[in-house]
């Protein structure tokens, strides 16, 4: 079962590459930081974390959450970068604006994120899927001002593309423009997250770095197990950027990833079950 690509591997024994992520705890297992830890891992990576914040989650939907405080978060990447060393970051759950904040200042006084040789995919997430708020109403113009601009990749959904830009994608010419706004407001590169836009049976992902269009169009899987798929398709983007692919070519790997969980996505609890990236170790 693997007709993706698969990332070079470290030789047991030898150090794997090492990423990390900085976003919330989601209970389930599904999403957020056990989404991203489970494709690292499956990806043959050594993963660090900076927990953002605990949610309290099953597969129904998010009932609460506890923040971390945000000197905790930025001491996390500090203390980890400074002894430990990464290749690549992504940024998922940031709940708050003083949390993106800390995480923004970090990344610069690390060297994360845009013009530097370590990339920083940021992952805009502002809800869960079943509309429970992840990051704070008044957090979009911190998230706009202080982290977009330091994004190698910013990777919104749709309804994260409305929140952050105001513009509702309807079809192919304002998937465009809103992929223009997000790289004006500073990110190296914009994914804009098609969804089922514009047809019901394709998934078309349109990516931009101020002079190109590349679209990335895949068959659409229609499951209702696809809890983390956005978390999983930014930590493989990330995973393959930390091995020096270039973003286009990480976004068709990320994809290829993606869709092979969410074929392989198992029904869990009483409402959505996660996209699987277990699929690489099974033994049919
Ligand atoms: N919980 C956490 C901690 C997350 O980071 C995310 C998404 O990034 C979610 C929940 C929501 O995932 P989904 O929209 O797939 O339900």
């Amino acid at each position: 079962m693997t007709d993706v690509p698969l990332l070079p591997t470290a030789a047991p024994g030898s150090t794997p590459i090492r990423v990390m992520t900085i976003a919330g705890s989601d209970s389930g297992g599904g999403a957020g930081i056990q989404a991203d830890l489970r494709t690292f891992a499956l990806l043959g990576l050594h993963a660090c974390v900076a927990v953002t914040a605990v949610t309290v989650q099953n597969s129904l939907g998010v009932s609460g959450f506890q923040e971390i405080t945000p000197d905790v978060v930025a001491a996390q990447m500090r203390c980890v970068i400074d002894d430990i060393g990464i290749g690549a970051a992504k940024t998922g759950m940031l709940a708050s604006a003083p949390i993106i904040d800390a995480v923004a200042a970090q990344c610069r006084e690390s060297g994360l994120g845009r013009g530097s040789d370590v990339p920083l995919v940021v992952d805009p997430v502002c809800a869960s899927m079943h509309g429970d708020p992840l990051l704070a109403t008044e957090a979009l113009d911190t998230l706009r001002d202080t982290l977009i601009p330091l994004a190698t990749v910013v990777t919104p959904n749709l309804d994260e593309v409305r929140l952050i830009t105001g513009i509702d994608v309807v079809d192919d010419a304002t998937q465009r423009d809103a992929a223009r706004v997000l790289h004006g407001l500073g990110a190296q590169w914009a994914l804009v997250k098609g969804g089922h836009l514009r047809s019901s049976d394709r998934s078309t992902d349109l990516l931009y770095d101020g002079t190109e269009f590349h679209e990335f169009d895949h068959v659409r899987i229609d499951t209702p197990h696809d809890h983390g798929a956005g978390d999983t398709l930014a930590a493989a983007i990330t995973a393959a950027l930390a091995h020096s692919y270039s973003v286009p070519d990480a976004v068709a790997f990320a994809k290829s990833w993606v869709s092979k969980g969410l074929a392989a996505a198992y029904p869990l609890g009483a409402g959505h079950g996660p996209v699987n990236p277990l699929w690489r170790v099974s033994r049919p």
